[in-house]
């Protein structure tokens, strides 16, 4: 794309799962005029930058894959990273999305023009204008790493350092001494994966997790002729994944007490690998079971309880030349640091790149947490959509059933600005963003991940969740089958310069 090239319809941002299902819903809706952004070289989102050892989705295949590109073929039933990715590629391929795809070109700036009615895009290959933005740039896109005394130096001295979702492959951990910080799903894998290979590994535990047995067995050759010859097997293989989640919500929303019952086989996963009384009280976690994500594996604790593993029950605080120091004061030589530690969820830097009808960033308005219409739309934010937006995310089932909803109400949106004419744009009314938001605060007072007892990711930093969803999916494909019209405000351009708003009943 030159400077300047062009207009575009639709600018998705962000080459995922998020991104390709739009790419897809546009194209189905009969929308060609668009681009897709994608910073890296190729598509996949968090499964191409995710290529950890170990990494693996913890939510079985059938059901993290999208319903309208079915794939017979899954190898396990929790596929890894390589798999994953591939079926990304694939989509890519079979839903003609390659023509659309601008590979390599990060968004640097949005602006809403407000004279023009459309939003102006500076990436770093050049810029365009677009009538309509998707952002489908993903919660878990931008690692964090903690902000460690001496880790520069650390650095400076010859130690490596990567987190989890930029992992050097070019470094071989064999014989070394290495960190592993944080307890999330990331580390879980990663520990297992890397624990033969080195000489020493180090985790640095500031809180435990509770850890479920994981049920990963190849998919048989004749499960997936099966599949392959009768599509309805697949189909009902996913709606019995799906039903059984749809069961677990209101213990996590409505009665975390219940969750107890799940507790003692996650004590029970532990019990059976770790025999030492003293490293099960330490990775014996205090809150309630789902109030941070209940983490899948059955070689976690196998793996801690290796003789060249050790378990410093506090967080890392400070390095001292090549000594890592935790909390609780004890030490650690190392030669490598790997940080699992996260990503900025709920102060995700896209947010800063987007400045709105009145002059202020994503980030600005969201100063006091996000906040957006059924997971979508943001007040002052016209014509502008995320997807796996607030409040949208789920503590126990397949992101890619949000993802399809969100689709829906995409499309709605588009058909919408269709009827409605050339020039014209929607945009969330603040009192359908405050009132959706009490709904969903209001629900998410009794939830587990509220109440459970815990510090996680779901909160932002003035402990309100702003990023789960408190309900079913099947609710949420409910709110956001259709674009309530009465909760948008339309406005016109009539002519170049001027506009005219109009309220609608
Ligand atoms: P995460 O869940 O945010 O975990 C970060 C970890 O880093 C936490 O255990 C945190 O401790 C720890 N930490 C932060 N600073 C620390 C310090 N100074 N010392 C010691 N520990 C420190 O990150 P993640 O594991 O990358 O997972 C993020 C999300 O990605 C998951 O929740 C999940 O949604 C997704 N994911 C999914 C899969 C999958 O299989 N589908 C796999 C990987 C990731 P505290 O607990 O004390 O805060």
């Amino acid at each position: 794309m030159s400077q300047h090239e062009r207009h575009v319809r639709v600018a998705v941002i962000g080459s995922g799962f998020g991104g390709l299902g739009a790419a897809i819903r546009l194209r189905r809706e009969g929308v060609t005029d668009f681009v897709v952004l994608e910073r890296a070289d190729s598509v996949g989102g968090t499964w191409r930058d995710n290529s950890y050892p170990g990494c693996a989705c913890d939510v079985p295949s059938h059901l993290y894959s999208f319903s309208f590109a079915p794939n017979p073929d899954w190898p396990r039933t929790f596929s890894g990273q390589r798999h994953i990715r591939a079926y990304l590629e694939r989509v890519a391929d079979t839903f003609g999305l390659r023509p659309h795809l601008r590979l390599g070109h990060e968004v640097r700036r949005m602006r809403w023009d407000n004279d023009e009615l459309r939003w102006e895009i500076e990436t770093g290959r050049g810029d365009l204008t677009a009538d309509v933005v998707v952002c489908a740039a993903g919660p878990l896109s931008d690692p964090k790493i903690p902000d460690i005394p001496g880790l520069a130096a650390f650095e400076e001295q010859g130690g490596r350092v990567f987190h989890s979702a930029r992992w050097d492959h070019g470094y071989d951990l064999t014989g070394k001494r290495v960190a592993v910080i944080g307890t999330g799903a990331s580390a879980i894998q990663i520990i297992p994966a890397i624990q033969p290979e080195v000489r020493r590994l180090t985790l640095f535990q500031r809180t435990p997790a509770w850890v479920m047995p994981r049920m990963d067995r190849p998919i048989t050759a004749a499960e997936r002729w099966l599949h392959r010859k009768v599509p309805a097997t697949a189909t009902a293989r996913r709606g019995l994944l799906w039903g059984i989640r749809e069961l677990q919500v209101s213990a996590f929303t409505k009665r975390p007490n219940e969750l107890g019952l799940v507790e003692n086989i996650a004590k029970a996963n532990m019990a059976r690998a770790v025999r030492d009384p003293e490293l099960r009280a330490k990775l014996t976690p205090d809150y309630r079971i789902g109030c941070k994500r209940i983490l899948l594996s059955s070689e976690y604790y196998p793996a801690l309880a290796r003789p060249n593993v050790d378990v410093v029950a506090a967080g890392l605080t400070e390095i001292r030349g090549n000594r890592l120091i935790g909390a609780d004061g004890s030490e650690a030589e190392v030669d490598a640091i790997v940080f699992g530690t996260g990503f900025h969820v709920t102060d995700m830097p896209i947010a800063e790149r987007v400045t709105g009808a009145d002059g202020i960033t994503l980030a600005e308005s969201w100063k006091d947490g996000m906040e957006s219409l059924r997971g979508a739309t943001a007040a002052g934010f016209p014509n502008w959509m995320t997807i796996i937006g607030p409040n949208t995310g789920l503590g126990n089932s397949s992101m890619i059933l949000m993802i399809e909803s969100q689709l829906n109400y995409l499309a709605d949106y588009i058909r919408h600005l269709d009827r409605l004419g050339p020039g014209t744009t929607l945009a969330a009314r603040p009192s359908a963003v405050a009132a959706w938001n009490r709904r969903v605060q209001d629900r998410m007072k009794r939830t587990v991940w509220n109440v459970g007892g815990c510090d996680s990711w779901y909160l932002d930093a003035n402990g309100r969740n702003t990023t789960i969803w408190p309900g079913t999916t099947a609710e949420f494909r409910r709110a956001t089958r259709a674009v309530d019209l009465s909760e948008y405000e339309v406005v016109r351009v009539r002519d170049r310069g001027s506009r005219t708003e109009e309220a609608l009943a």
